[in-house]
């Protein structure tokens, strides 16, 4: 248990990447606060398998799209925990758009969740973590550097985490807060699933990855343990592709 005594929000967690985080920060002892927008029902599933575990989560429903939102979120999560070491920047969405067809409704989507989510999150962390430091992991994507049409906005948007990364690692060294992220390739979640083309989308990735498979969510959850615990004390400003090994397309 590299984790105990240590608590965590984890946003996005109802389902998906987010749920697999939370779970896993829990078999390693820190206390969890599952943040979901909309399935209270994920949530609290998540919630129960951890107490069910001998482990402590709460559910907060907060839109991490919306600054006063995240605040409430972090407020309710120190009341009840009365601490915070580690903050997973995990949720996101993914939506297609050529560039013909995208629209501001679209940009703000994608950049309010996916970026200014990442950088009030991070900044309500950085006001509640103790003169010990604490642990920033974003879930950014290898669309960062696979740049593959037709994600333009979606790209874009975690090519800016990844630079928020690298620059709030530099910002908030000297105060022993480190920030990495994890550049997941193709991985089955609920959301993928949402996309009705998962099939589809299986036959496009497989073969450009040299593991054969596309990536399940528990195959990340053992790197964000590396990078919460005191494993990784030196490394902070990196980001980890975890793909099977993405050969370009
Ligand atoms: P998912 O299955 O769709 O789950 C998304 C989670 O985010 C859900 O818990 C959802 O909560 C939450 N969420 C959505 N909008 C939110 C909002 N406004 N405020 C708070 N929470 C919100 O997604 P996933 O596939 O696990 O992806 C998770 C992260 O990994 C994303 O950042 C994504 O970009 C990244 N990623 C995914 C893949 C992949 O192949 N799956 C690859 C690379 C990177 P509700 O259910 O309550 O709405």
């Amino acid at each position: 248990m590299k984790l105990r005594g240590k608590v965590a929000i984890v946003t996005g967690a109802s389902k998906g990447i987010g749920a697999a985080c939370a779970l896993e920060l829990a078999r390693e002892g820190a206390s969890v606060v599952v943040n979901y927008a909309t399935s209270k029902d994920g949530a609290m599933r998540v919630v129960d398998e951890i107490i069910k575990m001998g482990g402590k989560a709460i559910a907060v429903q907060a839109n991490v799209a919306d600054p006063l939102e995240i605040k409430r979120l972090f407020n309710e999560a120190l009341e009840v925990f009365k601490r915070l070491d580690i903050l997973v920047n995990n949720a996101g969405i993914y939506e297609e758009a050529l560039l013909k067809d995208i629209s501001i409704d679209h940009y703000d989507r994608m950049f309010n969740l996916n970026v200014m989510g990442v950088l009030f999150a991070s900044q309500e962390a950085a006001k509640c973590f103790s003169d010990a430091g604490g642990s920033i992991v974003n879930i950014s994507s290898i669309a960062s550097s696979l740049n593959t049409p037709p994600y333009l906005v979606y790209n874009a948007t975690k090519a800016a985490v990844d630079s928020i990364t690298s620059t709030l690692a530099k910002e908030l060294g000297s105060r022993n807060i480190r920030v990495n992220a994890i550049n997941p390739g193709m991985v089955e979640t609920e959301g993928t699933h949402a996309t009705g083309v998962m099939e589809d989308i299986r036959k496009a990735f497989e073969p450009h990855i040299a593991l054969g498979r596309i990536g399940k969510p528990e195959d990340l959850t053992k790197a964000l343990i590396f990078l919460v615990s005191d494993d990784s004390s030196w490394m902070t400003g990196e980001c980890m592709v975890i793909s099977g090994g993405v050969v370009p397309f």
